[in-house]
């Protein structure tokens, strides 16, 4: 579903992101972990262009995540129309959930739906109370941002992101901005998501949902890929020293 080929960024002088591979299959959760500052983040942007890559391919199925190819073979940035529309394929819910905070939680969840996809409202609504019903919140939906707990906005915010159909969620340290006894809720989210089927990138610092959830976890240091493997490899016999390191700081 995703193919990163030699994904490089900088910012200024500063080479962010030094030639990034990645496959992720269709169903697949993979597990970004490392340390502050390695890229995990940025590479995350890249994969729906939130954040422009300056070198390399990534591709979402069959279409090329914001350039097109001029006939000479270089690459050209895409229209912001073809870039919107690939990313509302994919959803992505970030670490200070960005809800809207004057509209209530149903009517940030239909938002995207109805605004964006242009899809009928009484359906759409129907739909965000499932989801809503789904991730624990059937009672708070027509509650303001502000009156929920960080795991309830959070929880809204993966609604919010499934009532557009995605293909693909990308996942930014969902859980890092919250109080440690309302993480467990959020990561049963994640998990009944991961058992439906999902196709899933998670940057996370929770080694217990990475080893327990993810397919793969992809070690990333400095911006590069030190290595990428299946959880059991990754936390009982990691192949690179850097994981090795990482790992007893962060366990
Ligand atoms: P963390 O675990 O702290 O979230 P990260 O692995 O997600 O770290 P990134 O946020 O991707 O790291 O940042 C990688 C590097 O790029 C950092 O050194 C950061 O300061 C730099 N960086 C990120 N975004 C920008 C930006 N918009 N402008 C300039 N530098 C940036
Ligand atoms: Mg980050």
């Amino acid at each position: 579903l995703i193919k990163a080929r030699n994904v490089q960024k900088s910012f200024g002088t500063h080479h962010v992101l030094k030639g990034i591979d990645l496959d992720i299959t269709k169903g697949e959760v993979l597990a970004i972990i490392g340390p502050s500052g390695s890229g995990k983040s940025t590479f995350l942007r890249c994969m729906n262009f939130l954040e422009e890559y300056d070198h390399g391919e990534i591709w979402f199925g069959t279409e090329l995540v914001g350039y097109r190819k001029a006939a000479n073979g270089s690459l050209v940035k895409d229209k912001a129309s073809r870039i919107a529309a690939i990313r509302t394929r994919m959803g992505m819910v970030f670490q200070n959930f960005n809800l809207f905070p004057h509209m209530s939680v149903l009517e940030n969840v239909i938002e995207g739906p109805t605004v964006v996809q242009r899809r009928d409202r009484a359906e759409v609504i129907a739909q965000a109370k499932v989801l809503l019903d789904r991730v624990g919140l059937a009672a708070k939906v027509d509650d303001y941002p502000e009156t929920l707990s960080g795991g309830q906005q959070q929880r809204a915010a993966i609604a919010r992101a499934l009532a557009m159909n995605p293909e693909l969620m990308l996942f930014d340290e969902p859980t890092s901005a919250l109080d440690p006894e309302l993480v467990g809720e959020v990561l049963d989210v994640m998990r009944s998501l991961a058992a439906d089927g999902m196709t899933m990138a998670v940057v996370t610092h929770e080694m217990g949902f990475a080893r327990e959830v993810a397919d793969r976890v992809m070690m990333m240091d400095d911006g590069n890929r030190v290595e990428i493997d299946t959880p059991e490899r990754i936390f009982t016999n990691p192949s690179h020293p850097r994981t090795a390191e990482f790992l007893q700081r962060v366990l």
